[in-house]
Parts: C-alpha cells; sequence; structure tokens
C-alpha cells in the first residue's frame, strides 16, 4: 500500500459489535485506546487518535452527537455531520475502528439513568450550559464501559470537561487511564473547533484576538498586576473586535477549577464568548 493510501476500517454502529471487535483485541493480547468525539474532524481530533496511536495497539474513536449535553436552544440540529469524512480522517490518523451508534442504541426507551459529577463540574460552562456536564458524564461513561479501553483520550480545548471525567473516573473507580492532550491551534493561534466553521471570513479574521488576550492576561498576573484590571483590560479588546460580553473570564485551580483571585498556584485561564452565534470557549495554563 502506498504510505498516503488511507486505510479502509469498519464502523460499529451497536454495543454488541463494538464489544466483539475489542474482545477479539483482548483475546491477542493488544491494548486499547478510545478517543470519544461529536464528529466533525479536524486537526485536533486527529492529534488525539495519533497520541493514543503512539500508546495503545488499537484505537477506537466514537462518534455520537449527544442530544443530552445539548440545552434547548443550542446547535444540537445544526452540528455538523459528516461521516463518510470523519472515517476517512480518524482511518488517516490510525484508528482502528469507528463507534457510531444512533441515538436509540445509546438511549433506549425506558433509559431513565444520570451520571451527575459535582466539584469541577461546578461554574464556568455549567452556569451557561445547564445540564451540559450532566449529559456529558452520562454518555462519556457510558462509552468507558461500552469500550472498556485502557486509555481514553480529551483534548484540554475543552479543560473543565476534561477535569470532570478525570473527577467522575476517580469517584467511580473506572478502571481506565484518562490522558489529557494540549489543544491544537492554527498558525494564529485559534484553538480548532468543529464550530470555527460557523463564522465568517470577518469573524474568523476577528477570532485569534480571542487567545491573544488569554496571554495577555495570564502574563500580566505573572507579572503581579491585579487580576481583575487584566481581565477588564482584555474584554475591551475582545468588545473592540466584535465580540460580546464574555460569558466568564476565570483564574481557577487547575484541578478543582476553584476561583483565584491571585496567582499562588497552578492555573488555569479559561474563557468563554460569542463572535456572532458562535460560542467559542479556550483555556491556557498559567503557573506561578
Ligand atoms: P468534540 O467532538 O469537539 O466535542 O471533541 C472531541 C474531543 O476532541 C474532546 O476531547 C475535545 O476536547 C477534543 N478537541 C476538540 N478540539 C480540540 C483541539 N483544538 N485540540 C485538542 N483537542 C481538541
Amino acid at each position: 500500500m502506498p504510505s498516503d493510501a488511507i486505510p479502509i476500517i469498519a464502523v460499529a454502529r451497536t454495543v454488541l459489535d463494538l464489544r466483539a471487535a475489542v474482545g477479539e483485541w483482548r483475546k491477542a493480547g493488544l491494548t486499547v485506546g478510545l478517543v470519544p468525539t461529536m464528529g466533525a474532524l479536524h486537526a485536533g481530533h486527529q492529534t488525539l487518535v495519533r497520541e493514543a496511536r503512539a500508546t495503545c495497539d488499537r484505537v477506537v474513536l466514537s462518534i455520537f452527537v449527544n442530544p443530552r449535553q445539548f440545552g434547548p436552544a443550542e446547535d444540537f440540529a445544526a452540528y455538523p455531520r459528516q461521516e463518510a469524512q470523519d472515517v476517512a480522517r480518524a482511518a488517516a490518523a490510525g484508528a482502528a475502528l469507528v463507534f457510531a451508534p444512533d441515538v436509540a442504541e445509546m438511549y433506549p426507551r425506558g433509559f431513565v439513568t444520570s451520571v451527575s459529577v459535582g466539584g469541577p463540574s461546578q461554574g464556568l460552562e455549567s452556569t451557561h450550559r445547564p445540564g451540559h456536564f450532566d449529559g456529558m458524564a452520562t454518555v462519556v461513561s457510558k462509552l468507558l464501559l461500552q469500550c472498556g479501553p485502557d486509555r481514553a483520550y480529551f483534548g484540554e480545548k475543552d479543560y473543565q470537561q476534561l477535569q470532570v471525567v478525570r473527577r467522575m473516573v476517580d469517584d467511580l473507580n473506572i478502571p481506565v487511564e484518562i490522558v489529557g492532550v494540549p489543544t491544537v491551534r492554527e498558525a494564529d493561534g485559534l484553538a480548532l473547533s468543529s464550530r470555527n466553521a460557523y463564522l465568517s471570513a470577518e469573524q474568523r479574521a476577528a477570532a485569534p484576538v480571542l487567545a491573544r488576550v488569554l496571554r495577555a492576561i495570564a502574563e500580566g498576573v505573572k507579572a503581579g498586576r491585579v487580576l481583575s484590571d487584566e481581565i477588564a483590560q482584555g474584554v475591551v479588546r475582545l468588545r473592540t473586535v466584535g465580540f460580546d460580553a464574555p460569558d466568564y473570564i476565570a483564574l481557577c485551580d487547575a484541578v478543582t477549577l476553584a476561583p483565584m483571585e491571585r496567582l499562588d498556584r497552578a492555573a488555569r485561564l479559561l474563557v468563554a464568548v460569542r463572535l456572532g452565534k458562535t460560542r467559542l470557549i479556550d483555556n491556557i495554563p498559567v503557573v506561578p
């Protein structure tokens, strides 16, 4: 096979088929990595698959646009769906199997269970997307139990999600190692996101200011300046190029996500803000 040829990989639609494939690998003594996604794959997702492939013999990429983690006014119906392209991208990055169940397979009639994580799920996204993390935690716990991977890979792009998943896996003794992967960015600093496709050309040109503002605030607090002043300046800069008032810009403990006033331990600076109709999130580490 020429080196640029994309291997053809299988798509499992049912938990039974997923378990059969993973069972065969287990019998052969192979290790398994899981990369959960909602599809519309980009180079960020492919980096997760490559990371997984570097440490696991076989990689499963799941595609499921999870209705339970979208609010009633959110973009569930409009969320980009492009399975054939996703399967090709997953294969090109080294996945061995795509798991793409439909809603009835994940939530059959009579489904009434919800996984609700406290601690890091409180505040930030939860304030603006009530129920989002319950939906996410429910589907991620199902995926982990359905697949039974050795490791599961999540992007730091969704930093609060990553901390919620870590907490959940610890609390529920789910036997899996959670691996966080640094955010993949465009050359101009914009974090890759499936939702960037919603941006107009003009908005796309303004969008990298978000990452620049985060870096400026982080440098300010590292230099000992007052956090609230730095954030206020950042907000002005965002408004100038067309962003709305942010849902939040917050410096938080890197693990618990408890809010911080000053940089006295390892922290994360997190933001969510709308640019037109598109809600962008980003975050960076801030180390004293
Ligand atoms: P999504 O399908 O966009 O919800 O994301 C699936 C996984 O890919 C999540 O673990 C995300 O954090 C991760 N991800 C999304 N965008 C990026 C990015 N730019 N860099 C790294 N990981 C990402």
